[in-house]
C-alpha cells in the first residue's frame, strides 16, 4: 500500500476548510495518508483541533503561531492549547522570522524573541519544530544554531542554496528539509541543486496548500493530494523509483514527527 506524509499543510484555510470532506477524501484516493495541519495564529489552532478530532489517525496538529503574527503571541495560551492537546500534537510550528513585507525594526525584535520563547516551549514538550524563514535566512540560522542545535528541526518551504542546507546539516544534525511544489516549477534550479546534493534522509515532503501549488497548477487553489506530483517529481530529479522516494519521505517523517 503506497502512503505519502503532507508535513505542513493547512486544511484549516478558508480555501480549505468548507470543503475539508473532499480535500482528505481526495488526498486519500492519492495515497496521502497523513497530513500534519499547520498553525499560524490563534484562531487557527482552534480548526486544527477541530480537524484531528474530526479526522482520526489522518489529521495530527502542529501548533504555532507565524512571525506575521508575533504580536498576539501569547506563550501561556500556547502552552494550555500544547498541553491539552499534547497526544495529537506532534511538533510546534510554524515558527520563525520573516520579513519579507516591511518590517520595521522594532517588529524584528518581536519576531526574534517570540521565536525563541516558541523554541523553548517546544523544548519543554520535547517536540520537534517546524520553522518558517523567508527573507530572514542568517537570523533565523543564528537563532536556531544556539537555540535549537539539538532540536529535531524542520526548515518548511526550504528556500536556500547548497552551502545553505550544507551548513545546517553541520550545525544541527537533525535538521530536515520541507520539500513541496516550487520543486515542480520551470525557475526551480536552486531547489533541484538542493534535493540533489543533500541526503534523502533530511529531506520531508510538504503541499503547503493551500499555497504553491505544483506545475501544471501554479496559481489554482493547492491540495494535500499535491503530494504525489511533488514525489513524482522528486523520483523522476533523483532518477530513483517511486516506491523509493515514498518509503524514504514516510520514514524520514515517522522518524521525526515520532509516528
Ligand atoms: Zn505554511
Amino acid at each position: 500500500m503506497i502512503m505519502l506524509f503532507d508535513t505542513h499543510t493547512h486544511v484549516n484555510d478558508d480555501k480549505l476548510y468548507e470543503d475539508r470532506k473532499e480535500v482528505i477524501s481526495r488526498a486519500l484516493q492519492n495515497s496521502v495518508k497523513v497530513i500534519l495541519n499547520t498553525g499560524d495564529n490563534f484562531a487557527s489552532l482552534e480548526r486544527i483541533k477541530k480537524l484531528t478530532e474530526e479526522f482520526p489517525g489522518i489529521c495530527y496538529s502542529v501548533f504555532g503561531i507565524h512571525p506575521s503574527f508575533c504580536k498576539e503571541y501569547d506563550a501561556k495560551k500556547l502552552s494550555t492549547y500544547i498541553s491539552e492537546n499534547i497526544n495529537s500534537v506532534l511538533a510546534v510550528g510554524e515558527i520563525g522570522l520573516d520579513y519579507f513585507y516591511e518590517v520595521s525594526e522594532e517588529e524584528k525584535i518581536l519576531q526574534k524573541e517570540v521565536f525563541i520563547s516558541e523554541i523553548m516551549l517546544a523544548k519543554r514538550y520535547q517536540l520537534p519544530i517546524v520553522v518558517h524563514s523567508r527573507s530572514a535566512d542568517e537570523d533565523t540560522f543564528v537563532i536556531l544554531n544556539e537555540y535549537a542545535k539539538n532540536m529535531k528541526v524542520d526548515l518548511h518551504c526550504f528556500s536556500g542554496s547548497v552551502e545553505m542546507a550544507e551548513r545546517y546539516i553541520k550545525n544541527i544534525p537533525n535538521i530536515m528539509f520541507g520539500i513541496g511544489g516550487v520543486l515542480t516549477f520551470n525557475n526551480a534550479k536552486r531547489l533541484v541543486d538542493v534535493v540533489k546534493k543533500v541526503p534523502l534522509k533530511h529531506l520531508l515532503l510538504e503541499t503547503d496548500a493551500p499555497y504553491l501549488s505544483p506545475s501544471p497548477y501554479r496559481g489554482k487553489i493547492n491540495e494535500p493530494k499535491s503530494i504525489k506530483i511533488i514525489a513524482e517529481k522528486l523520483s523522476e530529479i533523483l532518477g530513483l523509483e517511486f516506491s523509493e522516494i515514498e518509503k524514504a519521505t514516510t520514514l524520514n517523517a515517522r522518524r521525526f514527527f515520532n509516528l
